[in-house]
Order: C-alpha cells, then sequence, then structure tokens
C-alpha cells in the first residue's frame, strides 16, 4: 500500500483517493467516481460518474474516444463551497487552460488543495489561478529542470507572432506544433489574430476553437485544414501527433515548423526550424510563488522525476515526491 496523505487524500495503484468524497482525482484508469480537473487527454478516463467543472464538462466532449459515450457528469462550479459528509470541497482555477480547476477540501479539521497542472498566472482563455491556504499541496512537477527556461504568455504569444511573421517574409509557411489541440492552440489563435495573422487549423484544433467560442472565449474561428488541401491562410496550426500521420510538405510552399510546448525546452526540439518554450504548466518561480501563497505544511509532488520535492526540502520545506 503506498503512503497515506494525512487521512485526507490516498496515494494507491498509482493514482490519488479521497476518501471522504470517495472520488479519485485525475485517475488514469476508469474508477466508480473520478474529478477531472481539465480536459486534456492524459486527465480522462471513462469513469461510472465524473465530478467537474461545467467548463470541462463540455470540452470533455471531444476528448473521450471517439464513438464513445461521456459518463455522467456532475458538474460542480468555480468558487461554489459544497458539503459531502463532513467535508467542504470547493473548485477553484488552475489558470492552465479553460475550465481547468484546482479541488479544495477541508475534512475533520485539516485541508488539502489538489492543484493538478497549474500555471499561477493564467492566460488568454483561462483566469489566473486562485490559491487558497491548505495544509497540505498536491501539485505536479511534470518538467523537472525544463520549467526554468519557460517564457510567460506575453512573451510566448510575441514569438510566435515574430516567427510568422519572418518566416513569411522569407516566403516559407509558418507551421505552429503544439501538443494539444486544447489550450494554448487557442491562445496562439487569439495572438495571432491580435497581430493580423489568419490561421488555417488542424480538425481537431478547429472543433475545439468552435467550442471555445460557444463557451465565451473572444477567439476567432479560422479556417480548417482539409485531408488534402490547405486553405488560404497565414499560418497553419497543428499537434505533434498530427505530423506524424500527415506530411504538409507536399501541401505547403517551403513550410518551417516551430514547436511551441515546455517541451521545446528539450532536445526533442531539434527536429523544428524553432523551439519556443511557451507552457500551460508553472515556470519553476511561478510554482515557488504559488506554494509560498499555499503556505502547506507538507508539498507532495507528482509526475516528473521529484526535483522539485529535493528543492524544497533544501530549502527547508517539507515535501514528498510520490513515485
Ligand atoms: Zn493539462
Amino acid at each position: 500500500m503506498a503512503p497515506l496523505i494525512a487521512d485526507l487524500c490516498q496515494h494507491k495503484e498509482g493514482n490519488l483517493y479521497v476518501p471522504a468524497l470517495d472520488c479519485w482525482l485525475d485517475a488514469d484508469t476508469p474508477r466508480p467516481k473520478g474529478f477531472v480537473s481539465h480536459a486534456h487527454t492524459d486527465h480522462y478516463a471513462a469513469h461510472q460518474v465524473i465530478i467537474c467543472n461545467p467548463e470541462t464538462a463540455q470540452l470533455l466532449t471531444l476528448v473521450k474516444p471517439y464513438g464513445e459515450a461521456l459518463p455522467p457528469c456532475r458538474p460542480l462550479r468555480l468558487g461554489r463551497e459544497v458539503a459531502h459528509g463532513d467535508a467542504r470541497v470547493r473548485l477553484l482555477p488552475s489558470g492552465h487552460i479553460l475550465g481547468a480547476a484546482m479541488l479544495h477540501l477541508e475534512h475533520g479539521g485539516s485541508s488539502l488543495l489538489y492543484a493538478g497542472d497549474v500555471r499561477p498566472s493564467g492566460s488568454a482563455t483561462a483566469p489566473p489561478a486562485a490559491p487558497l491556504p491548505a495544509d497540505h499541496l498536491v501539485v505536479e512537477d511534470t518538467f523537472g529542470a525544463l520549467d526554468e527556461a519557460f517564457v510567460d504568455s506575453r512573451e510566448g504569444a510575441a514569438r510566435v507572432v515574430e516567427f510568422c511573421q519572418s518566416t513569411r517574409q522569407e516566403g516559407a509557411s509558418p507551421v505552429l506544433v503544439t501538443m494539444s489541440g486544447c489550450g494554448k492552440a487557442q491562445e496562439m489563435v487569439i495572438a495571432l489574430a491580435a497581430a493580423g495573422l489568419t490561421t488555417a487549423l488542424q480538425s481537431k484544433i478547429w472543433h475545439f476553437t468552435r467550442l471555445y467560442a460557444r463557451l465565451g472565449v473572444p477567439v476567432p474561428l479560422g479556417a480548417r485544414l482539409g485531408q488534402e488541401t490547405v486553405p488560404d491562410a497565414d499560418v497553419v496550426l497543428v499537434t505533434c501527433a498530427y505530423l506524424e500521420h500527415n506530411d504538409l510538405g507536399a501541401r505547403l510552399h517551403r513550410p518551417k515548423y516551430a514547436l511551441v510546448s515546455g517541451w521545446a525546452a528539450t532536445a526533442n526540439a531539434r527536429h523544428y526550424d524553432a523551439a519556443i518554450p511557451w507552457s500551460d504548466h508553472a515556470s519553476r518561480a511561478e510554482l515557488l510563488s504559488f506554494i509560498e501563497a499555499v503556505q502547506p505544511r507538507l508539498v507532495w509532488t507528482f509526475a516528473g522525476e521529484g526535483k522539485l520535492a529535493r528543492e524544497l526540502q533544501a530549502a527547508g520545506i517539507g515535501a514528498r515526491h510520490l513515485a
């Protein structure tokens, strides 16, 4: 049995479980009841019942495998506190992507903040994170040391626009490559539109962008990439997965590719013409400020290799890494 995080949350079978709510947190395999913090594929599993923010419930219709039904979602609005037996629970914005939520739990005189993927500064499509104080903070350490290289949203947007404009001035075709169809893709569309640049979107990104607009985000829809053709647009925007199965070289004049992701800070980016380390995760400095604001007695980290927990311990802050 894996360690117990106080009596609030257990780490077992490689996932996090909250006994007071009888609920799993971002579990990667289907459970009777699961909290899904946001609409990225690696946080979704077909639980029998899903607890999430209403915006996430909408976005999950595009995240679940094609042809499968979305399990029933019990929506919980950001900021609204609800009682569950002796426990009180509240969802708070995490700043990661549209709808992304942290879960704050109070039970038995102790409190826990499950932050998951967090970007304290927020973005053009997600409000800033709300770091409510908690005795225990559970936070991802996805990027290890890479996050020291991340640029903020403003600089990321500026570098994306600069790459596209300079590529077009050379007479080449700019292609922006991101990891997910949902999140930074829509932030890039907004930044490009503000600079007067039009976009052609991979179908998956196009569907997410249309849903973002329906959910009230002021994002222009852009054109949609066809199977064989590319519509008339200044910039093409696709995911890494799309490029693995599609050759844009045959459809574009001199394509130049920029990877826009936290992973742009790794050696993987050497396959691209440009690398822009703009992430929808916190930079290292942001993460440390966030932890300071939550004032936890103990920080629990997961994902990654435990670098953050070791850093915190060295600084005299109680921290443990969940391997
Ligand atoms: Zn995510």
